[in-house]
């Protein structure tokens, strides 16, 4: 894949860039070394005041930088807009509250006593060098999860991001030295997914994030693995979303739609399975259906746009391939289902039903705007359908019956429930999967703590 910015809305390769050769690797590896041997040093308030001048400048370059970023993937401008606050948001929440994520902690004094110590103190250092593999379908977003508390915690990163978002990925680079980071704290590499693994073999970097596709996922973790470094995966998901009878049906209708086609639908986190209580199957469908048809789709650089075009010709053919194999196997197609006529990697809203799990939908992720649904007959059976995935990072559960609630909460195999609501990320909340969604968590005190060493310093 060559490193370009490719316009989805039209198809037409805008700029290409020439990947970093040996040379210039290595002189960022040097650098990105050599800057971590001080940058390690310096005090919480020093990295508070670059943070949040960074989050100052994002703040200033919203405008501009959501123009860079729907026109490399063909985010609605709009949503470009409300990722780049929240990334100021979360550089913001990061340089107050790092500090005390990362103090000291003193176990109880029973046990220092039982060590024969006279005070033990766990501290938490940084590690050194770390490499994030980034996807490009919130590519601000992603990064800045890693960067912000990578940077507040005393490592410095290195970004390979994904091939088609390079102009996003050197703004990423440029707003840190801006703000005043040493040169080698945040450094980008404009590199291939090729040039991956020896990177990663390199003892200067102490650890890897990665956020992406599972065959992604899995070269870079057996590669950490067989190097012993610590990895972070954020992979696939095919999250439920379940509606029970007691549910607010215009509310939980309203709400899929947005959770189903945010990001015209390629969110990891996205709703993709809706799964209904047969009493409420109908009325909830019906409310839904009219709710994907109403959807806005077009330029994405058009203020009311609200599904743009997909971000590659490839994820258009692999979506529209899900949407056949059901279709063959017996899905009823209630609404879209067919590419339109005309110009851009455009998908239409599309809803199915009567999915089965012998369907590749069922299994696979739907990374586009194309709900599967399904009908349950009580919750065991809705926490069945939930839990027959490969995936397990998020779920919502739609119910005003507590009882219900907390048993969903019990059986869910996810890293997240969220109930009445869909699944958003917060800074202060852990962020995550299981299963082949991954392992590890970003944001709030767990992401932060994740490329730390817990240092336990014991007196004699
Ligand atoms: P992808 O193809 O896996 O790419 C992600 C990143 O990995 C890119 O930088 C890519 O580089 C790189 N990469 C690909 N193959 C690699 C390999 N063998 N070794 C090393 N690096 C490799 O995924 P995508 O299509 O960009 O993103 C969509 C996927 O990301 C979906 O599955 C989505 O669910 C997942 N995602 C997960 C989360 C989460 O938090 N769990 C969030 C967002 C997205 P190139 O671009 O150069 O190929």
């Amino acid at each position: 894949m060559s490193i370009a910015t490719v316009n989805p809305a039209t198809g037409e390769t805008l700029k290409t860039y020439e990947a970093m050769g040996e040379e210039e690797i290595e002189r960022r590896l040097q650098l990105a070394q050599a800057t971590f041997r001080t940058y390690r040093t310096t005090s919480f308030a020093e990295r508070a005041r670059l943070m949040n001048e960074a989050a100052g400048l994002l703040d200033e370059d919203q405008q501009e930088i959501a123009r860079v970023m729907t026109t490399e993937m063909g985010k609605p401008v709009t949503q470009s807009r409300a990722e780049a606050a929240k990334c100021a948001k979360a550089m913001r929440w990061y340089a107050g509250h790092a500090e005390e994520l990362l103090a000291d902690e003193e176990p109880a004094a029973a046990d220092v006593k039982d060590s024969g110590a006279s005070r033990v103190v766990v501290r938490y250092r940084p590690l050194g060098p770390v490499l994030a593999v980034m996807p490009w379908n919130f590519p601000l977003w992603q990064v800045i999860r890693f960067a912000a508390p990578a940077l507040m915690a005393g490592n410095v990163g290195l970004l390979k991001h994904a091939s088609n978002v390079p102009q996003t990925a050197l703004y990423l680079e440029d707003l840190f030295h801006r703000a005043g980071f040493a040169e080698g704290c945040f450094q980008t590499l404009l590199i291939g997914s090729g040039a991956v693994d020896d990177i990663l073999r390199d003892e200067r970097v102490r650890a890897a994030t990665l956020t992406g596709s599972e065959p992604a996922g899995r070269a870079v973790a057996s590669t950490a693995g067989e190097m012993v470094k610590k990895t972070v995966l954020e992979l696939g998901g095919s999250d439920p979303f379940v509606v029970m009878p007691s549910a607010d049906l215009d509310r939980a209708a309203e709400v899929a739609v947005t959770a189903r086609v945010q990001n015209t639908g390629q969110s990891c986190i996205a709703a993709k399975r809706f799964i209904v209580h047969t009493d409420v199957y109908d009325a909830f469908t019906e409310r839904f259906v009219a709710g994907m048809r109403a959807l806005r789709v077009g330029d994405p650089m058009q203020e009311d746009t609200q599904v743009g075009p997909l971000a590659s010709e490839r994820g258009r053919a692999d979506l529209e391939e899900l949407v056949d194999d059901a279709r063959r196997s017996g899905a009823k197609v209630l609404c879209g289902g067919e590419r339109p006529d005309w110009p851009g990697w455009y998908y239409p809203p599309t809803v199915l039903a009567d999915v089965t799990r012998e369907m590749r939908i069922h299994r696979e992720e739907a990374f586009g705007p194309v709900a599967a649904l399904y009908r349950a007959t009580d919750l065991d059976e809705a926490v069945l359908i939930a839990n027959d995935s490969p995936f397990g990072l998020s779920s919502n559960v739609w119910t005003r019956d507590e009882d219900e609630a907390d048993r969903f909460v019990r059986d869910l195999e996810a890293g997240g429930v969220y109930i009445n609501g869909m699944t958003a990320s917060h800074p202060a909340f852990p962020f995550g999967g299981v299963k082949r969604s991954g392992y590890g968590r970003e944001l709030s005190g767990h992401g932060i703590r994740e490329f730390c060493n817990i240092t336990t310093v014991w007196h004699g």
